[in-house]
């Protein structure tokens, strides 16, 4: 069983005032290793399916991982960044897709935390710490992520906002009873504030119940409408969000929304990370589980001969070594970054930095499941293309690590940019 052991950063100071004991964290991991097998189990039909896991959302809830990283205060576990990472990689290993939906939960947890006031984390990570689900659609059609949200966050005479807009990304929203979200605060007649940086500023982050009746999808003023149909990651349930009139209090104003997400983004790309690091793992097993084994018999090809086991030739050994490289290196690199971001070295980098060498844990990590995931399909040869194998859902599903947060051509951009900038505006 891994424990925390593995690596320790120098310091811990992840901005959580607690962490959990490698105790605690050998227990819960021991959880983690229980759900993940579920998810192995199930994986396959909710895949064929195409729908959410939805067994899944009583066992995630039984097995009290839900609160991971709430800090004791608060009535969770108080898990920091590198424990939260593992426990991820775990149950990926298992189901990535399944677990994409509950990574959704564990970004939102880790990222409100660090933006919540005293008294929001108080009431809401309450609520996580009682087994319920957040979740965060932001990403718009028009442009992604990046884009500055089209949503409109109309004020309210007697307080608070009615949102009005579309998130075509809602990953786990058929399991959370929490929303998070970010919309452009208007003028009272709706209307987006035409200055750039004034829109810029205007760009909110809310948080609010997500109260759905599970039978029609509707709520009041809030809805989820089917479309999710995708590549791969079939189980995280990724609909779209519908927002018509949806009421938030002023309770449920956090903070400005560019300004705060780029200084706690460790919980967005570095959870993605750990998703595609527990694929990588997977990826390796079912390799040499499928090559170890198998027997071509008599060939006349590459090698000619009466009786060929696949594990005495040459590029299928290389291989395999090639993919236990490629883990091994994505698990220094994102522990590496852990590490460096719980120590406050990330605070030596350029801040312009930041957000790419953060974030290149993941790029990194996504070239090279991807290139796993074909490499597996090319050793294991035509059977791993038929319908049911485990290796063509990998090969899918490893192809959503190209755009979750951070893209690697964005990511590249940020350090050229910063790289070729005039002499002057280096300082
Ligand atoms: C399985 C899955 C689940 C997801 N779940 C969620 C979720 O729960 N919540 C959520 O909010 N999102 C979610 N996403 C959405 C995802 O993270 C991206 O926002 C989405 O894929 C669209 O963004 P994009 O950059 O890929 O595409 P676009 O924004 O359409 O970009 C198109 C092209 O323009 C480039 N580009 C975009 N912006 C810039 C820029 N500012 N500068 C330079 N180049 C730029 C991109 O790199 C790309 O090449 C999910 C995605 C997947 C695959």
């Amino acid at each position: 069983m891994a424990t925390t052991e593995e690596f320790q950063p120098a310091s811990i100071d992840s901005g959580f005032d607690e962490g959990m004991s490698e105790a605690e964290f050998a227990e819960l991991f021991e959880k983690a290793e229980e759900l993940s097998q579920y998810f192995r189990e199930i994986g396959p039909e909710y895949d064929t399916k195409n729908t959410f896991a939805f067994p899944s959302i009583e066992k995630f809830k039984a097995s009290d991982l839900g609160r991971l990283q709430v800090p004791k205060r608060f009535g969770g576990h108080g898990g920091n960044l590198l424990q939260t990472s593992k426990i991820v990689s775990e149950l990926s290993k298992g189901d990535s897709a399944i677990t994409l939906a509950y990574n959704m939960h564990y970004i939102m947890a880790g990222m409100c935390l660090g933006l919540f006031s005293e008294e929001q984390n108080k009431y809401w990570m309450g609520r996580v710490a009682h087994g319920e689900l957040m979740f965060g659609p932001f990403s718009e059609k028009r442009a992604g992520f990046s884009g500055l949200a089209d949503m409109k966050a109309v004020p309210q005479e007697g307080g608070g906002w009615k949102l009005y807009g579309k998130k075509t990304w809602g990953t786990c929203c058929d399991a959370a009873t929490i929303i998070t979200t970010n919309a452009t605060i208007t003028d009272a007649e709706g209307n987006i504030p035409e200055d750039f940086e004034e829109r810029v500023g205007a760009e909110s982050f809310f948080v609010a119940d997500f109260d759905i009746d599970r039978e029609t999808d509707q709520g009041d003023g809030i809805s989820i409408k089917r479309t999710w149909d995708a590549c791969g990651m079939h189980a995280t349930g990724t609909h779209t969000i519908v927002f018509d009139g949806f009421y938030v209090p002023e309770s449920g104003f956090v903070c400005e929304w560019r300004a705060g997400a780029f200084g706690v983004l460790e919980w967005a790309s570095l959870m993605f990370a750990s998703i595609y690091l527990g694929m990588m793992a997977r990826v390796l097993e079912e390799s040499r589980e499928a090559l170890a084994k198998k027997t071509l018999g008599a060939v006349f090809g590459a090698v000619v001969a009466e009786d060929v086991k696949v594990a005495s030739v040459g590029h299928i050994i290389d291989g395999v070594g090639d993919m236990a490289y490629r883990y091994e290196m994505g698990r220094r690199v994102l522990y590496q970054t852990i590490g460096e971001v719980m120590s406050g070295a990330d605070d030596d980098w350029p801040l312009e930095l930041r957000f790419p060498y953060i974030g290149l844990a993941k790029t990194f990590i996504a070239d090279n499941v991807m290139h796993m995931t074909k490499s597996a399909m090319s050793l294991v040869g035509g059977q791993s293309f038929r319908k049911g194998a485990i290796f063509e859902r990998l090969y899918r599903d490893s192809a959503a690590s190209l755009f979750q947060p951070l893209n690697g051509d964005q990511s590249r951009t940020y350090i050229g940019e910063y790289l070729l900038q005039p002499e002057e505006l280096e300082d």
